[in-house]
Formats: structure tokens, sequence, C-alpha cells
């Protein structure tokens, strides 16, 4: 069962479908076979090219653009900075490989307003797409391309834009009319697909008057508020405008309908959630938590201190806590869930704490045991025993619920898929009986059929890699629903609070701990730059001179696909490894290459040696993304930083810095300077503010990228509301639908709206399926 599924049934809005078994909360959603209206070979190709399923898909498959029909937009007057529709003809089409042995290849493509003798012209590049190995498929033909011009060295250009071929025919063609002045939509479409067919199948949809027998979905009085115009009315403006500023109400409308339908799932959910009855699980004096905060080798963060409290006080409520944890990178987040964790402890809870990955649940691992110090024990015999090195001595004494002075203890443990059969059996043994206090794990904690006695807290680490289904599977399996505490490794802009954390409170620790270095960051682009690879070797050297270490990053850990040429560094660990052990710059310096791919005991030796000084130079994958606390380390190289996402490279220099001295993270590509990956990576490099990368990212990434799975995987996904520009209608939408469930949690009023409810439920659970 899904979440919203979930939460939905638990609100008594479920009706049962005969047959399946399962409940659907809204009803049942209404699904009309393309066949019905279209050809079985268009229909065929709606679903195996663009994913849709229904003719209600089909109506929700919105243009991208609208061309002018009949009018050339003006290649001449293209600024700068403009977003552009430019129609013209392909004249010449040139290719080259790319440097520095990044293999593929540069389409250079100039673009002029008339097949032969063109008056003006502007230069459009395009990046690996193998098509243009035929440049007889475009000389001489007409073109769209859709993009935002640029000025590279004084040139216009249009880097990788969309483009699309225009039939002569359809100009003219289709509207039977001698001259069509209406604008021409342009639809997504596919090599196998073109806009041109999807563009026919929508027509015929509309000339059957099919939209016009749908109920609307939103309430009249919904409606009224926002002035949105009706749904019939919307469908016709979006897929058939008489003129472009008409579209402006239906995209608006349809937006707003998307984020209310969202929104009223999550008010639906966290109603649902509020109601829910959970153990409170109250502070209690002389506990671990006692003991731990005596401890504390710093002072709280006032915001520590602050949402510290906050949470001590929903876990004592007989209602679940539902919390969002969000701070920079360091903030020390990891540490309020520890305490949120030993009060839970202290009151007879077990807790979790879920990681995306098995190298960053190890690293939780080993840094909650420093943390916890003597109040740890276990985890009993492999595969971590070794952590215990980095404890230098302390900690581990005694076995699992004993204790030699007498004092609190707690038991972790840790659950990974990788791990011996035999001793996965026996935590989760321990884990129903009871005796296991805090469990660290991955998804295999989620996926296995896992049985937690009294999960009292479940505190899920989500590094942007989680879905709300994920997180809601274990919390679901409680007979009574656990308290929940979600971590994000980077702030969240406000409106994905609002979207894909929109069912959770939110919490922020804005103030990093006192102390914390400024990190320099600097791009270097090996391609207009090759002589600078020297130079970053150089750089090591220096710092380890001056008594400092540094990391190497690489995106991969073997090379596969050979090696960099001219000197340019290699892209996985081993092969930069055995090229760095050569480099004369680096002679005599202690190196070492660390990667998920190595036996967890050699792994941890590794960290151990790195954090005691023992090791000058780590040359590894993401593995250090997280965990890898070592405040002498100040320098930070990451290969091939364009395979990287903004969060992860943002995570990943927050690693360095950590000490009394600055730090300095440089990012070395080797893609051309106007390639739209090295532009994420100018981001990065001009700021620190976590916040500000991740609107960025925001901006610049898919939205279902952003938004995970719950909006992506199905025909109801996020379309029209771009989350970075669309806050303002989130927020009203979000307002309206809290309104609405509030006042009718059933939604009994409001049967179309529970329809399409059912449709967006129905989605999910396909994608839930298929993935
Ligand atoms: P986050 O999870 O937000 O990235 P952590 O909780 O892992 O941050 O904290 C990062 C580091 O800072 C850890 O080594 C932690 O012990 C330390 N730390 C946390 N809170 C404080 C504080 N108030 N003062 C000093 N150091 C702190
Ligand atoms: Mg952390």
């Amino acid at each position: 069962m899904t979440d919203a599924v979930d939460a939905a049934a638990r609100a008594g809005l479920a009706t049962p479908v005969a047959g399946t078994g399962e409940q659907q909360p809204f009803g049942r959603p209404q699904h009309t076979p393309l066949e019905s209206l279209l050809s079985a070979t268009h229909s065929a190709k709606l679903r195996d090219e663009l994913g849709v399923e229904t003719v209600e898909d089909l109506l929700d498959t919105y243009p991208r653009r609208y061309a002018e029909r009949g009018e050339m937009v003006d290649i001449a007057s293209a600024e700068p900075g403009q977003d552009v529709t430019l129609i013209g003809y392909v004249t010449r089409v040139s290719s080259q490989y790319m440097r520095s042995g990044r293999r593929g290849k540069i389409y250079k493509v100039d673009f002029g307003d008339q097949p032969n003798e063109p008056t003006s012209t502007i230069e459009v590049v395009f990046f690996n797409d193998r098509s243009f190995e035929q440049p007889g498929r475009f000389i001489g033909r007409r073109m769209a391309v859709f993009g935002t011009v640029k000025d590279f060295k004084g040139q216009r250009s249009l880097s990788h834009p969309s483009y699309e071929m225009i039939d002569e025919t359809d100009e003219t063609g289709d509207a039977g009319a001698a001259v069509d002045t209406r604008p021409l939509p342009i639809y997504p479409a596919t090599k196998k697909l073109s806009s041109n067919v999807v563009r026919q199948c929508v027509a015929r949809v509309l000339d059957s008057g099919f939209h016009r027998r749908l109920a609307d979905p939103l309430p009249e009085s919904v409606r009224e508020a926002e002035r949105l115009i009706g749904l019939e009315e919307a469908y016709r403006r979006i897929h058939r405008p008489d003129e472009v500023r008409e579209v402006d109400a239906a995209r608006r409308r349809l937006a707003f309908q998307e984020a209310f339908l969202l929104q009223t799932v999550l008010a639906t959910r966290r109603a649902a959630r509020q109601a829910e009855p959970a153990t409170p699980r109250p502070a209690r004096a002389n506990g671990a938590l006692n003991a731990f905060d005596a401890a504390l080798p710093f002072k709280l963060t006032s915001g520590q201190r602050e949402t510290g409290e906050r949470i001590a006080d929903e876990l004592a409520q007989p209602h679940p806590m539902n919390r969002l944890l969000q701070g920079e990178v360091g903030s020390g987040k990891t540490l309020v869930a520890l305490r949120a964790m030993l009060q839970v402890i202290d009151a007879g809870g077990q807790t979790a704490l879920i990681a995306p990955t098995e190298v960053l649940a190890e690293q939780h691992l080993r840094s909650i045991l420093e943390a916890l110090g003597p109040l740890a024990s276990g985890p009993v015999g492999a595969p971590s025993r070794d952590a215990d090195d980095l404890l230098d001595g302390e900690g581990m004494l005694g076995s699992a619920g004993t204790d030699v002075s007498g004092g609190p203890r707690v038991r972790v443990e840790l659950l990974t898929g990788s791990m011996p059969t035999k001793r996965k059996k026996q935590v989760l043994l321990d884990l129903a009986a009871g005796t296991v206090d805090l469990i660290i794990g991955t998804h295999a904690l989620v996926q296995d059929k896992v049985s937690i006695a009294e999960l009292g807290l479940l505190v899920v680490d989500e590094q942007h890699r989680f879905g709300v289904e994920q997180r809601d599977a274990l919390r679901t399996r409680a007979d009574i629903p656990p308290h929940v505490l979600v971590m994000t490794a980077t702030p969240i802009p406000r409106t994905i609070a609002m979207t894909t954390f929109g069912d959770l409170a939110v919490s922020t620790l804005t103030e990093l701990p006192a102390g914390r270095q400024p990190i320099a960051t600097h791009l270097v682009c090996l391609e207009s730059h090759p002589t600078w690879a020297a130079r970053i070797w150089a750089r090591i050297r220096e710092e380890v001179d001056a008594g400092r270490q540094a990391f190497v990053v690489c995106p991969l850990i073997a090379d596969s696909s050979g090696q960099g040429t001219g000197g340019a560094p290699m892209t996985s660990v081993e092969s930069t490894y055995a090229y760095l052990a050569q480099q004369p710059a680096l002679a005599g310096l202690r190196l070492e290459p660390l990667h998920g791919g190595m036996p967890s005991e050699d792994k941890d030796a590794v960290m151990v040696a790195f954090s005691r000084g023992e090791i000058d130079v780590l040359i590894s994958t993401t593995v250090i993304e997280v965990g890898v606390n070592v405040p002498n380390a100040t320098v930070m190289v990451v290969l091939d930083a364009d395979r990287f996402g903004v969060a992860q490279l943002h995570q990943l220099r927050g690693r360095i810095g950590r000490g009394s001295e600055a730090g300095t993270c440089l990012l070395v590509t080797q893609l051309p300077e106007q390639h739209p990956s090295v532009e994420r990576l100018q981001a990065v490099a001009q700021t620190t503010d976590g916040l500000a990368l991740s609107e960025y990212d925001v901006e610049t990434r898919k939205e279902g990228d952003v938004l995970g799975s719950t909006q992506s995987g199905g025909t109801s996904s996020l379309r029209l509301v771009k989350v970075t520009r669309d806050g303002e209608l989130i927020a009203r939408a979000r307002k309206q639908a809290f309104e609405l469930v509030a006042a009718d949690r059933q939604l009994a009023e409001h049967a179309p709206l529970r329809a399409a409810l059912a449709r967006l439920d129905d989605d999910r659970r396909e994608y839930l399926e298929r993935a």
C-alpha cells in the first residue's frame, strides 16, 4: 500500500475494490482506453513513447511550447539571455570530438533564416546527438529550436536546445484554411513519435467532446476564490488556443489543480496521522540522555537546544511526531536526532535510523558509537567491531545490556543487506525481542520482514534520496505508529518543504557550531587550461608539506573505459591512485585508495589511519560524503566533478574546513567551458550557502528528480507546477486544500475531487509495482 492510500484508509476514506482486496481510498479512478478514440497504432505509440495510458492522460499531456504559425521568429534580433523559439533552416553541420579524452562529439549547426544564402544566422551546438551524424536529414530543412541564447566569446549561440523538424505541409495542411494564424502547439515528442502525431491525437479527443464530459475536480468554492476557469475551457485553451495569451489562464488553472490535488493528499495524510495514537515517550531523569548530555564536550547551539526541546515535547505526546529537521551540512542534525533517540530509549522504546546507502549506514554507526562513547554497547561481533578503533580505546566494554558501572547502556546494532546471513538473523531476532535499542540500517530494514517489537522513533536520513513511499514503509508496519524524524542533508527550499515533505512539520538549524572555517571553491576546466592539472598536484604537495591532508574524489571505483589523455587525471579511484603514485609532485607522500567495494575492515582501517594523520592523501569515491570528520584535511580535489550533483558536491566539500584551517575545494572537469553541466559547477564554486544551492539545484534539475518518485512516477506528476517558480501558487493551493480537509475530512461533499485523487493514487501504485 502506498502511504497516501494507507493514510486515507486510516482516515476512513477507503472503499474496497472488488476482486483486488485492495482498498482505494478515494473510490475508483476513471480510465478511458486510448483505443476507444484512437487507432491501435497511435495508441501503442503514445503508450510506448510517452507513457500515456489513457485518454485522460493524453489530455494531461500539455504542449511544451507554441510556435507562431506562418510567422518566422527573427533570428537577427535574438539577444543573449533571451528564451527563444527560432524557426529557420539548417545550412551546415560540422562535428568534432571533445578534447581531453572525454568520449563524445560536439555538433555545430549553422542555422539561418533562409535555406540558401541566409541573411542572418546563429550557431547552434549539440552535444552527442547522434542524429547529426546524418546531416542530410537536416540540411535545407525547416526546423524550430527552443532554448536560451548565449553569448559565447562574442558570438550568439544556442547550446543543446530542443528542436523539432517542421513539416512544410503542416503549415497550411491541417486546418484546411490557406492561412491558419493560430499558434502551433509543440508537444513532447520522441524519435518515433513526433509532436505532429501527438497533436493529431489530441485533436481527435477534443473533436469527440470527451473533455466536456469530465467532472471538474476543483470544488466551485475553490475555483471562485482563486478565479480559475473551468476544466473544459482549460483543456480547450491549452491544446487549441486561438491566441497564445489564452493559454495563461488555462495553465494557471491546471497548475493550481496539480498543486491542489497534491496538497489535498498531504492534508489528508497529515489529518490522519494527527488522529493516530502513539505511545508517549517523555524524558526521564537519570537516563542515557542525561548521561550523554553531561559528557558532551561542547555546548549545544541555540538551534539545537530549541529544536531539541520542541522534539522532546512532541515525543511526550500521545500522537505521533512527524517532523522534518533540516540544516546545513555539519549543523549538528545527527546530534539532535541522537538525543531524541536517547529520550525514547530511556522511555522504553526502540529506535531506528535509516540511511540511503550501506556506506552511509556504516558511517552513522561509527559516528554514533563515537558520540555515545562508554554509553554504547554493541554491535556484538562482526562486521563493524573494528569501528571501535575510532573510539580511541573508549567504550565498547562489556556485552549488550550490561554495564560495569551500573549506569544506563544503549545497545546499538547495524543491519544492512550485505551482512552475513547468520549475523543478520541474530540482529533480526534481537530486534523482534526488543533487546536492541538503536538499530542503524539501510533499506534492508524496510524491505526485509523486519519486526521491531517496540519501535518508538524512526529517524530517516533522507539525503534527497528517499521518496515519501519508502519513508513510510517502516512507519506503517508498526502496530502503533512511531514518532518520525526526517533529516535532510542540505536545506530545502520552502516549496519543496511544502511538496515532498508537505505532510511534516519543519525545524531548521540555521547556525553552524562555532569555529567552522570557510571553504574556497574553484572550478578547474582542463579543456581550456590543460596545464592546470600539474598545479593541482603541486597544491596538494604544499598543503601536505604544511602538515595537512587532502582528499581526491573520483566518480568511479575502477576504470572501465580506458584512461584520460595528455596527463589529465583519470576518473576512477584505482587508476587515479596508480597515476598519482607516479606523480613526481607527490613523491614520498602516503597515498591510499578508499572505496565502497573494499571489505569493510579495510575501509575502516583506512579511515582510521587517515583520521590519525597516517595517510596524507586519500583517493576515494563518495564514500567520504558524510561521516568522516578529519579537521586536519584542508584540500579536496573532485575529479570529473561534472558527474556529481550540486547537493552532493556541497556535501562532499563539507568534509573539509572542519578544523582551525580554511579549506580549498577544486572542482575539476574535462568538459568544455560552455557545456551545460559546467554551469552547475560554477554555481557550486560561487557560493557556500546551502539554501541558495538547493534552490539552484531545484531550478536546474527536472521536477521529477526533485520531487522523487511520488510525483514523477505517474501521469499525474507535476507538469505545470515548477517548484521553484510557483511557490506562491503552491502556498495558496496548500491553504485551500488544508481548509477543505479540515472542514470535510472524508471529502464526502466532493466526489469529482475524490475521483481525481483516486487517479493520483492509482498512478502511484502502478509506479511502485513497476519499481
Ligand atoms: P549534520 O548531521 O547536521 O551534518 P552532525 O550532527 O553530524 O551534523 O555534526 C557534525 C559535527 O559537528 C560532528 O562531529 C558533531 O559532533 C559536531 N557538533 C555537533 N553539534 C555541535 C556543537 N553544538 N558544537 C560543536 N560541535 C558540534
Ligand atoms: Mg550528519
